[in-house]
Protein backbone atom coordinates (compact mmCIF):
# COMPACT_ATOMS: atom_id res chain seq x y z
CA UNK A 1 0.00 0.00 0.00
CA UNK A 2 1.60 3.04 -1.14
CA UNK A 3 0.90 6.14 1.53
CA UNK A 4 0.19 9.75 0.96
CA UNK A 5 2.83 12.07 2.05
CA UNK A 6 1.79 15.12 4.24
CA UNK A 7 2.33 18.67 2.93
CA UNK A 8 5.32 19.65 4.64
CA UNK A 9 3.70 23.63 4.95
CA UNK A 10 0.02 25.03 5.63
CA UNK A 11 -2.50 25.07 2.81
CA UNK A 12 -2.17 28.83 2.37
CA UNK A 13 1.31 28.66 2.92
CA UNK A 14 1.61 29.66 -0.91
CA UNK A 15 0.11 32.46 -1.29
CA UNK A 16 -0.93 34.81 -3.08
CA UNK A 17 1.29 33.01 -5.67
CA UNK A 18 -0.81 29.80 -5.55
CA UNK A 19 -4.25 29.59 -3.55
CA UNK A 20 -5.64 27.69 -0.90
CA UNK A 21 -8.47 26.61 -2.62
CA UNK A 22 -6.35 25.27 -5.71
CA UNK A 23 -3.83 23.43 -3.47
CA UNK A 24 -7.05 22.42 -1.71
CA UNK A 25 -8.03 20.70 -4.96
CA UNK A 26 -4.78 19.91 -6.07
CA UNK A 27 -3.69 17.56 -3.10
CA UNK A 28 -6.90 16.86 -1.51
CA UNK A 29 -8.90 15.43 -4.41
CA UNK A 30 -6.51 15.27 -7.31
CA UNK A 31 -2.90 13.80 -5.24
CA UNK A 32 -5.56 11.45 -2.49
CA UNK A 33 -7.12 10.00 -5.69
CA UNK A 34 -4.12 9.09 -7.78
CA UNK A 35 -2.67 7.03 -4.47
CA UNK A 36 -6.32 5.61 -3.87
CA UNK A 37 -6.39 4.23 -7.73
CA UNK A 38 -2.87 3.25 -7.54
CA UNK A 39 -3.50 1.36 -4.58
CA UNK A 40 -6.72 -0.08 -6.50
CA UNK A 41 -4.53 -1.06 -9.60
CA UNK A 42 -1.91 -3.13 -7.74
CA UNK A 43 -4.23 -4.79 -5.62
CA UNK A 44 -5.93 -5.96 -9.27
CA UNK A 45 -2.49 -6.48 -10.56
CA UNK A 46 -2.02 -9.03 -7.53
CA UNK A 47 -5.44 -10.63 -8.65
CA UNK A 48 -4.29 -11.01 -12.09
CA UNK A 49 -0.76 -12.37 -11.32
CA UNK A 50 -2.61 -15.18 -8.83
CA UNK A 51 -5.42 -16.36 -11.00
CA UNK A 52 -3.26 -16.20 -13.72
CA UNK A 53 -5.91 -13.92 -15.76
CA UNK A 54 -4.19 -11.36 -18.07
CA UNK A 55 -6.97 -10.22 -19.72
CA UNK A 56 -6.98 -6.99 -18.91
CA UNK A 57 -3.33 -6.16 -18.69
CA UNK A 58 -3.40 -3.50 -20.84
CA UNK A 59 -5.83 -1.14 -19.11
CA UNK A 60 -3.90 -2.53 -15.45
CA UNK A 61 -0.33 -1.21 -17.28
CA UNK A 62 -2.08 2.04 -18.29
CA UNK A 63 -3.58 2.61 -14.86
CA UNK A 64 -0.55 2.26 -13.46
CA UNK A 65 1.26 4.43 -15.50
CA UNK A 66 -1.38 7.51 -15.24
CA UNK A 67 -1.90 7.11 -11.43
CA UNK A 68 1.49 5.98 -10.03
CA UNK A 69 3.33 8.87 -12.37
CA UNK A 70 0.41 10.95 -11.14
CA UNK A 71 1.74 10.18 -7.22
CA UNK A 72 5.41 10.90 -8.19
CA UNK A 73 5.05 13.58 -10.03
CA UNK A 74 2.53 15.59 -7.59
CA UNK A 75 4.75 14.78 -5.11
CA UNK A 76 8.21 16.19 -6.61
CA UNK A 77 5.74 19.35 -7.48
CA UNK A 78 4.32 19.88 -3.89
CA UNK A 79 7.66 19.40 -2.35
CA UNK A 80 9.56 21.80 -4.71
CA UNK A 81 7.50 24.54 -3.91
CA UNK A 82 7.08 25.82 -0.65
CA UNK A 83 6.82 29.59 0.69
CA UNK A 84 7.90 32.46 -0.92
CA UNK A 85 11.62 33.02 0.37
CA UNK A 86 14.93 33.79 -1.02
CA UNK A 87 16.29 29.85 -2.33
CA UNK A 88 18.92 29.24 -5.10
CA UNK A 89 20.66 25.91 -6.50
CA UNK A 90 23.50 24.68 -3.91
CA UNK A 91 26.76 25.58 -5.67
CA UNK A 92 27.58 22.09 -7.37
CA UNK A 93 24.14 22.14 -9.24
CA UNK A 94 24.46 25.79 -9.77
CA UNK A 95 28.11 24.92 -11.41
CA UNK A 96 26.18 21.95 -13.42
CA UNK A 97 23.54 24.31 -14.29
CA UNK A 98 26.16 26.70 -16.05
CA UNK A 99 27.71 23.89 -17.49
CA UNK A 100 24.80 22.34 -19.69
CA UNK A 101 22.74 25.66 -20.29
CA UNK A 102 25.08 28.24 -20.55
CA UNK A 103 23.96 30.16 -17.55
CA UNK A 104 21.13 30.62 -14.55
CA UNK A 105 19.23 33.11 -16.83
CA UNK A 106 19.20 30.36 -20.51
CA UNK A 107 18.10 28.07 -17.75
CA UNK A 108 15.49 29.54 -16.22
CA UNK A 109 14.16 30.54 -20.10
CA UNK A 110 14.42 27.32 -21.45
CA UNK A 111 12.63 26.00 -18.69
CA UNK A 112 9.75 28.73 -18.94
CA UNK A 113 9.25 28.43 -22.68
CA UNK A 114 9.00 24.55 -22.58
CA UNK A 115 6.61 24.85 -19.92
CA UNK A 116 4.42 27.13 -21.98
CA UNK A 117 4.57 25.24 -25.21
CA UNK A 118 4.01 21.87 -23.58
CA UNK A 119 0.86 20.95 -25.71
CA UNK A 120 -2.43 20.45 -23.04
CA UNK A 121 -2.03 18.58 -20.08
CA UNK A 122 1.26 18.04 -18.94
CA UNK A 123 4.49 18.69 -16.94
CA UNK A 124 8.31 20.20 -17.49
CA UNK A 125 10.82 18.79 -15.67
CA UNK A 126 14.54 19.90 -14.81
CA UNK A 127 16.56 16.32 -14.81
CA UNK A 128 19.55 14.24 -14.53
CA UNK A 129 19.80 12.08 -17.78
CA UNK A 130 23.08 9.78 -15.89
CA UNK A 131 24.08 8.22 -19.86
CA UNK A 132 24.70 11.68 -21.02
CA UNK A 133 26.16 13.11 -17.73
CA UNK A 134 23.78 15.99 -18.23
CA UNK A 135 20.92 17.73 -17.30
CA UNK A 136 17.97 18.39 -19.33
CA UNK A 137 14.70 19.91 -19.30
CA UNK A 138 11.50 17.54 -20.56
CA UNK A 139 7.99 18.09 -21.80
CA UNK A 140 5.67 15.36 -20.10
CA UNK A 141 2.44 15.61 -22.09
CA UNK A 142 0.26 12.95 -21.17
CA UNK A 143 2.10 11.37 -17.69
CA UNK A 144 -0.32 8.11 -18.46
CA UNK A 145 1.71 7.06 -21.50
CA UNK A 146 2.96 4.49 -19.76
CA UNK A 147 5.90 4.70 -17.64
CA UNK A 148 6.09 5.64 -14.40
CA UNK A 149 8.47 8.79 -14.05
CA UNK A 150 10.75 8.71 -11.52
CA UNK A 151 11.55 4.88 -12.15
CA UNK A 152 15.33 3.18 -12.20
CA UNK A 153 14.96 0.82 -15.55
CA UNK A 154 16.12 -2.54 -14.29
CA UNK A 155 15.83 -4.94 -17.65
CA UNK A 156 14.43 -3.57 -21.30
CA UNK A 157 13.11 -5.81 -24.01
CA UNK A 158 13.07 -3.68 -27.58
CA UNK A 159 9.34 -4.27 -28.74
CA UNK A 160 10.12 -2.24 -31.82
CA UNK A 161 9.32 -4.07 -34.88
CA UNK A 162 13.22 -3.25 -35.92
CA UNK A 163 14.31 -5.50 -32.99
CA UNK A 164 12.21 -8.80 -34.19
CA UNK A 165 10.56 -8.59 -37.62
CA UNK A 166 13.53 -9.92 -39.65
CA UNK A 167 13.88 -12.78 -37.90
CA UNK A 168 10.22 -13.62 -35.82
CA UNK A 169 7.95 -11.46 -38.43
CA UNK A 170 4.72 -10.84 -37.24
CA UNK A 171 5.37 -13.68 -33.97
CA UNK A 172 5.83 -11.43 -31.46
CA UNK A 173 5.24 -14.17 -28.77
CA UNK A 174 7.85 -16.42 -29.96
CA UNK A 175 10.34 -13.50 -29.68
CA UNK A 176 8.93 -12.76 -26.40
CA UNK A 177 9.70 -15.96 -25.34
CA UNK A 178 13.16 -16.67 -26.76
CA UNK A 179 14.24 -13.34 -25.16
CA UNK A 180 14.38 -15.51 -21.79
CA UNK A 181 17.12 -17.31 -23.09
CA UNK A 182 19.42 -14.48 -23.85
CA UNK A 183 18.71 -12.77 -20.44
CA UNK A 184 21.67 -12.18 -18.98
CA UNK A 185 20.18 -11.41 -15.20
CA UNK A 186 23.85 -10.80 -13.90
CA UNK A 187 23.58 -7.14 -15.51
CA UNK A 188 20.14 -7.07 -14.31
CA UNK A 189 21.68 -7.60 -11.01
CA UNK A 190 24.25 -5.34 -11.07
CA UNK A 191 21.57 -2.68 -11.79
CA UNK A 192 19.36 -3.77 -8.89
CA UNK A 193 22.79 -3.52 -6.44
CA UNK A 194 23.07 -0.18 -7.68
CA UNK A 195 19.91 1.27 -5.85
MN1 LIG B 1 -1.88 18.24 -10.96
Amino acid sequence: MIKEIKLPYPLDALEPYYSKETLLLHYDKLYKGYVANTNKTQAKLEEARKTGNFENIKCLEKNLSFFGSGIILHELFFLNMGPAMPTSPNNSLMEQIIKDFGSYDVFKKQFAEAAIAVEASGWTLLVWESRFDKLEILQCEKHQNLTLWGCIPLLVLDMWEHSYYLQYKTDRKEYVSEFFYILNWNEVNKRWDKI
